[in-house]
């Protein structure tokens, strides 16, 4: 037995006793984007929003200043008009629904989602989403007259998928970035529920969306104040019907690797090597306790898709109506709103979306071989012929470990074989990686005979 014991730590010893620190790069467009999101102009921004006095979905269309109808031509016109100050390239447009009659829309009313389509380089119908609701309400969901400020749900995501078009439109990427902004998220989900649904049918591949919902409130109504972390949502189990799927998941052990959830270890991995304080706090739940947001219609369609969240939220700030009550000042107000913080969760927001655009394919068909009983374990996927790709990482962690420990560059080859460590106690990810460190999103081999 004591042996036996010995001869396991001696196998483990290659996997997890030559830690190094790697040297974190900084890829300079990534700190030229950065430093170009300016908190000043999301405050305004903001500002902007909230003197449509209110974004119901329900709300007037026809006013020039007032109500939801005034709010789109502005975000459409915003968007158009960082597309002319950017060479064209960026498609700006309506995505229009009638929302049926429902627990939340008394009669058949049509919604309008705001668009716009960055077009990849390379990769025209494979995209990356960034996005926010562009509507709010008061206490009341039905309410769509009383004014409804909204300035952190979601203005502070609205004015944020803003600021990263803005600047971001001035780049080309591999992958096309579609920047969008929802209606109709506190009706149901409505908007992002059929935006979802018609990128499925059209056959569009969503390899990913980052979903910023509330993400300027550094008070927390406890009292807490701290501006350096925020919240990534990620579902474990994929929402997916698919019987024989999550049989799999439950007999190898993959609750915890979901593709939504390497997409949200990603986020922290990359943007956390461009901020000195800053720390993005992963949460192993689809969203905030029985709550909801427009990431999960796109979990719905079997996309991958995270909810970015403030830390600390503040209930007397949300979905209230706006009044002073013993001393309490109630509502959704600008003033509330941590506009350096809002603009350091957009800064993160830029920087997963400029390596993953720019990142090659993740790898296609990944596989662990299953043949024989085996001590070692062997990973194959598809080679791609993509030009300026460098190569593979293999990573790896144990069971229980949140984060992948150790990221291996295998070089351009289409299988690896990892000797003396069993799959029995690891589990195993491959990522693509390009000629300038680009890397992709991580994807979890699946058994092959
Ligand atoms: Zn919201």
């Amino acid at each position: 037995m004591k042996a036996k014991l010995y001869k396991c730590l001696i196998l483990l010893i290659p996997i997890f006793s030559l830690f190094s620190q790697p040297s974190i790069k900084r890829d300079p467009n990534v700190v030229r984007i950065i430093n170009e999101i300016s908190a000043d102009s999301i405050k305004r921004n903001i500002e902007k929003l909230v003197s449509f006095y209110t974004r119901h979905s329900l709300s007037d269309t026809l006013s020039p200043t007032r109500g939801i109808g005034a709010a789109r031509r502005w975000l459409k016109s915003e968007l158009e008009r960082y597309s002319r100050q950017s060479g064209g390239r960026m498609k700006v447009e309506y995505d229009e629904f009638i929302a049926p009659t429902g627990p939340r829309v008394p009669k058949p009313t049509k919604m309008v989602n705001v668009i716009a389509t960055l077009p990849g380089k390379i990769y025209k119908d494979k995209i990356y989403i960034v996005s926010a609701h562009y509507d709010s309400r008061a206490g009341d969901a039905l309410d769509s007259t009383s004014f409804a400020p909204g300035a952190n749900d979601d203005g502070s995501g609205t004015a944020g998928v803003l600021e990263l078009a803005r600047v971001m439109s001035k780049y080309e990427f591999d992958f096309t970035i579609m920047f969008v902004l929802f209606a109709g998220e506190e009706q149901g989900l409505l908007g992002s529920r059929h935006f979802a649904k018609k990128l499925k049918d059209s056959n569009i591949v969503v390899l990913g969306v980052l979903n910023n919902d509330i993400i300027g409130n550094t008070e927390g109504g406890n009292g807490i104040i701290d501006n350096t972390q925020v919240r990534v949502f990620s579902e474990g189990l994929p929402l997916s019907r698919d019987e024989n799927l999550l049989r799999l998941i439950s007999n190898i052990g993959l609750e915890n690797d979901s593709p939504s959830r390497q997409l949200a270890r990603y986020l922290k991995d990359v943007a956390e090597r461009y901020f000195d304080n800053f720390k993005v706090n992963l949460i192993f739940r689809r969203d905030r306790f029985l709550r909801g947001g427009d990431h999960t219609p796109f979990n719905e369609q079997g996309f991958p898709a995270v909810r970015i969240s403030e830390m600390n939220e503040n209930y007397s700030r949300q979905h209230q109506n706006v009044r002073t009550e013993k001393g309490i000042k109630y509502g959704d107000l600008p003033e509330f709103v941590d506009f350096e913080y809002c603009a350091n969760v957009v800064r993160l927001n830029a920087v997963a979306l400029y390596h993953l655009a720019n990142a090659p394919m993740p790898p296609q068909n990944p596989v662990i071989k299953v043949s024989e009983l085996e001590y070692d374990t062997t990973l194959r996927w598809d080679l791609s012929n993509e030009n300026d790709l460098a190569g593979y990482n293999i990573l790896i962690r144990e069971t229980t470990s949140p984060f992948w420990q150790k990221k291996i560059f295998v070089g351009r080859v289409n299988e690896f074989t990892l000797k003396n460590v069993s799959k029995d106690n690891f589990i195993f990810g491959i990522q693509s990686v390009d000629i300038d460190g680009n890397e992709s999103l991580v994807v979890v081999p699946m058994p092959s005979r």
